[in-house]
C-alpha cells in the first residue's frame, strides 16, 4: 500500500493519507482477443467518423486501462480502451466523436458540448447510457 504525505498549514502537522489502490488492469486471454478486435475494428471506424466530419487527429493507440474509455492528449494523439469493442456501435460512436471534439477543445466547456451534439446528436442520452457500462 503506497502512502502520500501532505502537510496540514493550519495545524502545522505533516500527515499520511494511504492512497487508494488503483486497479490493475488484467492481461489474460481474454484481453488479449478484445486488444485484437479493437485493433482491427476501431482504428478504421475512428477514421471514417474523423473523415465525415472533418477532424484531423495524429494518432491513435489501443489501450488496456480501467480509467477511461477515452482520451485525447495535447499532441492530437486519441486513446480508447480496447473494451470499446464490448459496447454497443452507437456508444462505441459516442466515445470517439467524443475524443475527436477534444481535438478542438481539450475541456468539457458549452462549445465542446455544442460540437459534439452537432456531430452525435442526443450525444447527452448517449452519455447517460454509458453509466450502464463500468469498465472491467
Ligand atoms: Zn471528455
Amino acid at each position: 500500500m503506497s502512502r502520500r504525505i501532505f502537510f496540514n498549514p493550519i495545524t502545522g502537522l505533516f500527515f499520511r493519507i494511504k492512497a487508494r489502490p488503483k486497479r490493475k488492469a488484467p492481461v489474460n486471454a481474454e484481453v488479449e482477443r478484445l486488444r485484437a478486435q479493437a485493433k482491427e475494428e476501431l482504428p478504421p471506424r475512428l477514421a471514417q467518423l474523423a473523415a465525415i466530419h472533418g477532424f484531423k487527429y495524429n494518432k491513435v493507440f489501443i489501450k488496456n486501462n480501467l480509467s477511461n474509455w477515452g482520451s485525447c492528449s495535447s499532441l492530437k494523439n486519441i486513446n480508447l480502451n480496447l473494451r470499446l469493442v464490448t459496447l454497443p456501435q452507437e456508444l462505441q460512436d459516442y466515445v470517439m466523436l467524443h475524443e475527436l471534439c477534444h481535438l478542438k477543445y481539450l475541456n468539457h466547456g458549452p462549445q465542446f458540448h455544442a460540437l459534439l451534439e452537432s456531430v452525435c446528436p442526443g450525444h447527452r442520452e448517449l452519455a447517460r447510457r454509458m453509466k450502464e457500462y463500468r469498465i472491467k
